[in-house]
């Protein structure tokens, strides 16, 4: 990666205090139990490295939402055994991220340890992104390493300000995902497509302008698309029983319009699921179009001939970013779409016929849902960030490891 600093460009590493912006911000359960150790486990790779190199790390990151200092239930105490586990390497916790608790436990930390800081939001200047509180968290260190990707869209002290005080570089997680993103949508093998679905329009307006500029192909799918086909004429979808944004119908136009003005091809439903209530297993039926009953019924998923349309064009790509779920897919049968979709992606993937690329809260969930998760190209469950950078933004956490 030429455009951004590495851990290869940090030179000799031998004997420096390396300050690493992690995001360990993990689910626990009321006992404080994580429940899923993803995160530990995947910026285990970039200490290890740094490790090799000689270097004495110091884990820094947020944890939760904490109402200010001493918020016990949002302490990083409670992941320390997860760390020591994924590591196999002694951790040494400091209940503060500043000061002179963390100069002392630094000077004294051995060759194999590693010390992990205390939460860095029980400071509200680290959502401010105040400097003269990042030259304080900054002060043990030698060289700044960043991997938390998922927080890189906001402008944190510890994200940004911190990066610039210390000669800084991405560490491997962020690599990994700032490689795969920009294969996927900056620098892609065409024809690209893009899949885009869940539930409202108005949240992923950034994200579908943006999409139509750069992508060949794009699929709109789950409750989003129902604004689209009703702009598109399709008067018999109900907005009493199926989502429908009323006040978007000339915004979908002028997207349609956009994508019509950049040779971007958009597939639309061409048929689709309706079910009598809103739960699993409910009474449903697949209809075209031109039958969706007026009354009564909610369209909750895309029909068989959608499906094999979208597996179609899929077949013509090199290149896929997905995301969103096409449908409910929480609910059975109301997954089939995605499932069926999911799966063939996986298999072009497998077949080394596409590059797929899938992210953002509920596409994590509905992938795993559809047992693909590990057959995509990569996933990335950085959320917020994952979507900015699909929306075309420059995140600033990863815009100040420029070179
Ligand atoms: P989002 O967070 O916008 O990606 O939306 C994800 C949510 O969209 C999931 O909870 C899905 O259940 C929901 N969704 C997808 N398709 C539909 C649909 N046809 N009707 C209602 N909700 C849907």
């Amino acid at each position: 990666m030429t455009e951004y600093k590495t851990i290869k460009d940090l030179g000799d590493l031998n004997g420096k205090v390396v300050m690493l912006r992690a995001d360990l911000n993990v689910p626990m359960d009321e006992n404080f139990n994580v429940t899923n150790t993803a995160r530990i486990d995947r910026t285990v790779p970039t200490i290890k490295t740094l490790m090799k190199k000689g270097a004495k790390v110091v884990v820094i990151s947020h944890f939760g939402r904490p109402e200010g200092k001493g918020d016990m239930k949002n302490s990083l105490s409670h992941i320390v055994k997860n760390l020591e586990k994924a590591l196999g390497n002694k951790v040494t916790f400091v209940d503060d991220c500043i000061g002179e608790k963390v100069a002392t436990a630094v000077k004294n930390m051995s060759a194999d340890e590693v010390l992990l800081l205390e939460n860095l939001r029980f400071y509200n200047e680290e959502k401010k992104g105040d400097e003269a509180f990042a030259k304080e968290l900054v002060k043990p260190a030698d060289v700044y390493v960043s991997d938390a990707f998922s927080t890189a869209h906001r402008a944190h002290a510890s994200m940004v300000a911190a990066a610039q005080q210390l000669p800084a570089a991405m560490g491997l997680l962020m690599e990994e995902e700032v490689n795969a993103l920009t294969t996927g949508l900056n620098n892609p093998v065409r024809p690209l497509i893009a899949i885009v679905g869940g539930s409202k329009v108005s949240t992923k307006l950034d994200l579908l302008n943006n999409l139509v500029k750069k992508v060949d192909k794009l699929v709109i799918s789950g409750g989003m698309a129902h604004t689209f086909m009703k702009a598109s004429g399709i008067d018999t979808i109900n907005e009493s029983n199926s989502l429908v944004q009323m006040d978007m119908l000339d915004t979908a136009k002028e997207i349609m319009a956009t994508a019509k003005a950049n040779n971007c091809e958009i597939i639309l439903p061409q048929d689709v699921v309706v079910s009598k209530e809103f739960k699993p297993m409910a009474e449903h039926k697949t209809v075209d179009l031109g039958s969706i009953p007026a009354e009564g019924w909610s369209l909750l998923d895309v029909g068989a001939k959608t499906i094999a349309s979208i597996n179609a064009k899929l077949d013509e790509c090199k290149t896929l970013v997905w995301n969103g779920p096409l449908g409910v897919f929480e609910m059975k049968p109301f997954d089939t779409a995605t499932n069926a979709v999911a799966e063939h992606a996986a298999e072009l993937t497998k077949a080394g016929k596409l590059t797929s690329v899938a992210g953002g809260g509920d596409t994590v969930s509905a992938l795993e849902n559809a047992g693909v998760a590990d057959k995509f190209t990569y996933i990335s469950t950085a959320g917020g960030a994952f979507l900015e950078w699909m929306e075309g933004k420059e995140l600033p956490g990863v815009a100040v490891l420029k070179k």
